[in-house]
């Protein structure tokens, strides 16, 4: 058996990477690429679905593909510390990549809108978190500001190896399916992962890999769309606290991956995402976090608007755990039931 190395090593011909570069992995990637009839015969039937379930990743996101590159060159240069601005994941991921590679970490968060596993992964870690009154458009202003000043290395998606290293969950998928798939679908905050796998997909292209090209499909949630909206979203709202961003840090490359792949970027309201997280969670065993599951939300709508082509093969990425945030599903899903310690009263609750 040929044991997976983690990202870096796997699509080392495609990423910066030299022989100096000191690899600092835990084995992410090589996460499971599902095919999820139930949820398609149930919501979409014209289509064959996929699920790229990135909550596999070791820290439970696909953050941990771009943190594994950004980390390893923060210490080839020698950075005195990791810094960056987080809606939670990346800083979990941040802090579990920092503490491998024996480098400080630095997160600033939004006081109050992290999901409680993401906080809990970061403290563990042993980063130094630091909850600001604010949200996190104004954290990464403040951290951009300091990583200038320090030799502090920003790992938010505005360094470029964080997309190198996103980019390789394209190639895999590639490699699973042995083909491109004709849509790929997923939820845009900071827009980073769509650009990031754009790039994935166009490399492998180049390099006579794939013969086809997906289009792109984007969907940010109702209240927090600045992209579909043309501007600037000064207090975005979602329940999906992974995609609350009103000021996207790659927004023309996202723009640029839609329309260079006649793809198009959407909205899908909380609702449209609680249900299509719910529907993962019992239909197809997949427990996601909200704003993953807003790429399916996404797909159902074209459904419903007999946007889907015929036949066409689906790839939806399910960004995060669904672990990560558990207050949203313990409020989501039916509560348990007390009863007295009692045969005939257990039996009484159940249906089948
Ligand atoms: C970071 C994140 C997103 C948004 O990805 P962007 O690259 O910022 O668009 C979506 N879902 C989860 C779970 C995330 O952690």
């Amino acid at each position: 058996m040929v044991l997976w190395r983690g990202v870096i090593e796997e699509y080392r011909k495609f990423l910066p990477v030299s022989e100096q570069t000191p690899i600092v992995t835990l084995c992410e990637g090589n996460t499971p690429l599902l095919h999820a009839t139930r949820l398609a015969r149930k919501v979409c039937p014209q289509v064959e679905l996929f699920l790229k379930v990135e909550g596999a990743n070791p820290t439970g996101s696909f953050k941990d593909r771009g943190m594994t590159l950004a980390v390893s060159k923060a210490l080839e240069k020698q950075a005195q510390a990791v810094m960056c601005a987080s809606t939670g994941n990346t800083s979990a991921s941040a802090a579990a990549y920092g503490s491998k590679a024996g480098l400080a970490v630095y997160v600033l968060v939004p006081a109050g809108k992290v999901a409680l596993g993401k906080l809990a992964q970061a403290m563990m870690h042993g980063a130094t978190v630091v909850q600001i009154e604010g949200n996190f458009d104004q954290a990464l202003a403040i951290v951009k500001e300091l990583c200038q000043e320090h030799d502090y290395e920003l790992v938010n998606s505005l360094n470029p190896y964080r997309l190198e290293g996103q980019k390789t969950a394209a190639m895999e998928v590639c490699d699973q399916l042995g083909r491109a798939p004709a849509l790929h679908v997923l939820p845009v905050g900071n827009a980073g992962n769509i650009s990031a796998y754009w790039k994935g997909y166009r490399e492998y292209w180049a390099a006579g890999q794939i013969v086809s090209l997906p289009r792109m499909m984007g969907f940010q949630a109702e209240g927090a769309a600045p992209i579909v909206r043309g501007y600037v979203i000064e207090n975005p709202q979602t329940i999906a606290t992974a995609i609350r961003i009103g000021n996207p840090a790659s927004w023309k490359l996202a723009v640029q991956a839609v329309e260079e792949s006649h793809g198009m970027i959407g909205t899908v309201t909380d609702e449209e995402i609680l249900q299509a997280y719910r529907y993962l969670a019992q239909e197809e065993g997949v427990f996601c976090e909200p704003a993953s599951a807003a790429s399916v939300a996404g797909v159902i709508k074209l459904g419903r608007q007999g946007a889907l082509p015929e036949g066409a093969t689906v790839v939806c990425t399910l960004t995060g755990h669904g672990l990560k945030d558990p207050d949203t599903a313990v409020q989501t899903a039916a509560p348990p039931r007390t009863v007295k310690a009692t045969r005939e009263d257990v039996s009484a609750l159940l249906t089948s």
